[in-house]
């Protein structure tokens, strides 16, 4: 665990100033006792789900609720549970860590990640003393299994819009719940839900528990999906549901602040079931690469198959790295609160939404390295990728929710850039000095000085450089478009794009130069492969989305002069990266899995 003092720091705060290495935290750092908890898990899903998921995808009656009753036993369930409500209380990259196990998990992953999250959270940080009494000691062992329903068939990214309607019952002591909802994962088996509703003519959403036995609950059968199959989802039907005053969460018309704020963890959360499952694939590929022979040799002697194993292993590294990285963040932020002597609950949420920039990237990147690499690991098996008897074809169909629930990722990168604007208005996030600063350099003669070949300096001033780029880009179109840039989606995902390589990037090089500190430099090769790998992609794919900004809101002497900026923020020193993707793929292949 880390020791020195660390530098405390502000969501969205990565793109404005440096991060030491020993102020992140490394997956690597997990101690004894977390690992053992990620060996539970792992034990559970070779026992229990990977030998069942032909059957947990024909929904058989009961398996999943089963399921779901033995990882309770196991203590599944109560991991970021507090001790006095029959939890382990552990800390939030303890439950991410479980989260990025157990998502290799197909079907069971999003069950229990529902059922953990958006399920339970809602009670647990924003009920009452009375309801957590209630509800939470159930829930972390199992015995109630829970449901989250704000969506609705025309509600759906814009949640607030619902048009479930609560109104207080003539008896006075209940509301009665009227409207539909949609999409509702653990639907089918669930014990309680979290109910989103508007009471009479109220702008804003109220969150409400409900306990399937208070009745005027219905539900239609179970979706037809193109993956998680296995997931039970549902629309569910409340008519006059009379749900006790007192079962009320939180106050009156906070119900969209709930929501939001539980997504906040649910989509952090999501990515790291999205790098469990992402590794598992990578696995998979791996090993029928290895046994696969096509020309009389292993297909994994071929360039083609290992320039993918690569690539998808570091898109994995570097994405791990942020998810662990921010996971810390949030960790030490609550502790920080605490100590300042908020209430543990409130803290909790807090902290989480101090990091929501990062949760929403990571939501983002998590998402779409899993389809990256599931793609690749259907192409790595060639036909039998395409065949519903072998494995990619699941790992493929499943992956794709991912992108879409916890919020789009459309909604996700809009929010990115969103929230670090409004950050900067209200005077959080200094945004325009630094802005600011890096227009003047642009009229200044770059600085050839000195290249400095330590280990680490290279890809140290590419950071900056990518953050500089993203800082122009940003600024300028702040001050171009001003109030209309909120309708410049297309430029706002270029910007949201941008940061989120800065992040990821960051990440890698962080992790990795605290592993060279830990292990020395000769341990670490494959890491440091994997960040130059990475960097290759963050570098370009950063200069493209500046560029297609620029070209869609500068013109002329002003665009000329800030692509030249931008050129020389994405500059990079030519290497073999195809010699470099070898090393790692070969490293890969000799493990027979990812190894990292
Ligand atoms: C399998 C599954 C499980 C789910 N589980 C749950 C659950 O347990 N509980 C629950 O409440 N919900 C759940 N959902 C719902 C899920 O959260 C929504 O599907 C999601 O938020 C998107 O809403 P929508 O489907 O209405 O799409 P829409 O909002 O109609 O979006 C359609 C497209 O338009 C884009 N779009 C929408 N608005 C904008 C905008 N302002 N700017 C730019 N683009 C925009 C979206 O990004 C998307 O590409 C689940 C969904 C699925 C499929």
């Amino acid at each position: 665990m880390e020791t020195t003092d660390k530098k405390t720091i502000k969501g969205g705060e990565f793109l404005i100033t440096e991060t030491n290495y020993q102020d992140v935290f490394i997956p690597e750092e997990f101690d004894e006792e977390q690992q053992m908890i990620a060996q539970t898990c792992r034990d559970f899903l070779s026992a229990e789900v990977y030998p069942n998921l032909d059957r947990i995808d024909t929904q058989e009656e009961g398996l999943m609720p089963s399921l779901m009753d033995k990882a309770g036993e196991l203590g599944l369930l109560g991991v970021s549970i507090p001790e006095e409500y029959g939890g382990f209380g552990k800390n939030f990259n303890t439950s991410m860590l479980v989260a990025d196990v157990i998502g290799a998990g197909h079907s069971f992953a999003v069950a229990l990640s529902a059922h953990t999250g958006i399920g339970t959270l809602p009670i647990l940080y924003y009920g009452n003393a009375e309801q957590k009494e209630k509800y939470i000691p159930k829930l972390g062992t199992g015995e109630w299994k829970a449901a989250y329903c704000l969506t609705e068939p025309n509600s759906g990214s814009d949640a607030n819009s619902g048009k479930t309607k609560a109104k207080l019952a003539d008896d006075g002591q209940h509301y009665l719940i009227t409207g539909q909802k949609m999409w509702i994962t653990n639907g089918g088996f669930a014990d309680i839900f979290i109910v989103f509703a508007k009471i009479d003519d109220d702008a804003n959403l109220t969150a409400f528990i409900v306990e399937r036995g208070f009745g005027g609950i219905t539900m239609n059968p179970e979706e037809h999906k193109m993956g998680i199959k296995g997931s039970s989802t549902r629309q569910v039907f409340f008519n006059d549901c009379p749900v006790p005053v007192k079962n009320m969460l939180s106050d009156r018309q906070n119900g969209f602040k709930i929501a939001v704020n539980i997504l906040n963890i649910g989509r952090i959360k999501l990515a790291a079931a999205a790098i469990g499952a992402s590794k598992s694939v990578i696995d998979t590929a791996i090993n029928y690469a290895n046994e696969r022979l096509q020309f009389d040799r292993p297909i994994s002697k071929y360039g083609a198959i290992r320039y993918k194993l690569a690539e998808m292993a570091a898109k994995v590294y570097a994405v791990e790295s942020a998810n662990y990285r921010a996971g810390q963040n949030i960790d030490d932020a609550y502790d920080a609160l605490v100590a300042a002597g908020m209430d543990a609950s409130k803290a909790k949420l807090k902290s989480t939404e101090q990091f929501a920039v990062e949760c929403a990237i990571l939501k983002v990147w998590g998402s779409e390295v899993l389809d990256y690499v599931v793609d690749e690991g259907v192409q790595i098996y060639g036909g039998m990728g395409f065949s519903a008897e072998a494995p990619m074809d699941r790992a493929y169909r499943d992956a794709r929710i991912n992108r879409i629930f916890e919020g789009t990722n459309e909604i996700n990168r809009l929010l990115t850039v969103d929230m670090m604007l409004k950050r900067a208005m209200k005077g959080e996030l200094d945004l325009m000095t630094p802005a600011t600063a890096v227009a003047a350099e642009l009229m200044s003669i770059p600085d050839f000085g000195e290249e400095d070949d330590a280990l680490f300096a290279a890809e140290k001033k590419i950071i900056k450089n990518l953050k500089k780029a993203t800082l122009m880009v940003a600024g300028a179109a702040v001050q171009k478009l001003m109030m209309s840039l909120s309708k410049e989606q297309e430029i706002l995902m270029n910007i949201a794009d941008m940061a989120s390589y800065v992040y990821v990037a960051e990440s890698a090089m962080l992790r990795t130069e605290k592993l060279v500190q830990l292990r020395g430099e000769a341990a670490c090769e494959g890491q440091l492969n994997l960040m130059r790998i990475y960097f290759v992609e963050a570098v370009d794919a950063l200069q493209k989305a500046g560029k297609e900004a620029l070209w869609a809101f500068a013109e002329g002497d002003e665009q000329r002069m800030m692509m030249v900026g931008l050129r020389r923020f994405t500059k990079m020193e030519a290497f073999n990266v195809k010699a470099v993707r070898q090393q790692v793929a070969q490293q890969l292949i000799a493990a027979n899995k990812y190894c990292y």
